[in-house]
């Protein structure tokens, strides 16, 4: 299973992602983790794509394409992949299609999640993530059992720096500019399933399944 899923900022791609990947077996590759573990790790590639993503922006295709090419290049991808957060503009959703190709290895679906403006924004502002292993609560609607702590690791919770308004609201620019045209792009190849993102996890997770049979 060669897998995209699209999706604005707050979708909850990384939450269906996780279970996805389980589902299928396949390596669960999000872009977004792999810079901010390069900026806890104090790399070159960390310090270059922080000021990006505090802005909300992206960070330039020569530095994410060149990233995401050398990731599926490792040997647990044979079997398949999920990637989350990326493509997000055509270039990349060009530049992916090659490295597929020259494999012949061609995606099999890009599944969207679909969310409303206002539903993103309320979401986004109250997310908190593990510092531990990167699970993500919400201080309403999925609250930990202790206060600032991770259920399943004990981690510390803390608010993403790229989750404040200011942020936010760039980032849904950036989305609609930059990233919804891929959609129309995957829908012309045929590739294109849409589910909603609202409900609970787990029968978001269900109607994924159902629509990438
Ligand atoms: P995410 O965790 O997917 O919300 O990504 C957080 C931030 O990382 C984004 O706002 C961008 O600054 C950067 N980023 C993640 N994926 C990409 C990508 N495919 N292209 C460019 N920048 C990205």
């Amino acid at each position: 299973m060669r897998l995209i899923l699209v999706g604005p900022p707050g979708a909850g791609k990384g939450t269906q992602a996780v279970h996805l990947a389980e589902h299928y077996k396949i390596p669960h590759i999000s872009t977004g983790d792999i810079f901010r573990a390069n900026i806890k790790g104090g790399t070159e590639l960390g310090k270059l794509a922080q000021s990006y993503m505090d802005a909300g922006n992206l960070v330039p295709d020569s530095v994410t394409n060149s990233m995401v090419e050398d990731r599926l290049g490792q040997s647990d991808v044979g079997n398949g992949f999920l990637l989350d957060g990326y493509p997000r503009n055509v270039g990349q959703a060009e530049f992916l299609d090659g490295v597929l190709n020259a494999k012949g290895a061609p995606l099999d679906s890009v599944l969207e999640l679909s969310i409303a403006n206002d539903e993103i924004i309320k979401r986004l502002s109250g997310r908190r993530i593990c510092r531990g292993c990167g699970a993500s609560f919400h201080i309403h609607f999925e609250k930990p059992s202790k206060d600032g702590l991770c259920d399943k690791c004990g981690g510390e919770l803390y608010q993403r720096q790229d989750d404040n308004e200011a942020t936010i609201a760039n980032r849904l620019n950036v989305y609609t500019e930059q990233t919804e045209p891929i959609i129309e792009y995957y829908k012309k190849a045929g590739l294109l399933k849409v589910i909603s993102a609202t409900g609970a996890v787990s029968e978001i997770t269900t109607q994924a399944i159902s629509a990438l049979k």
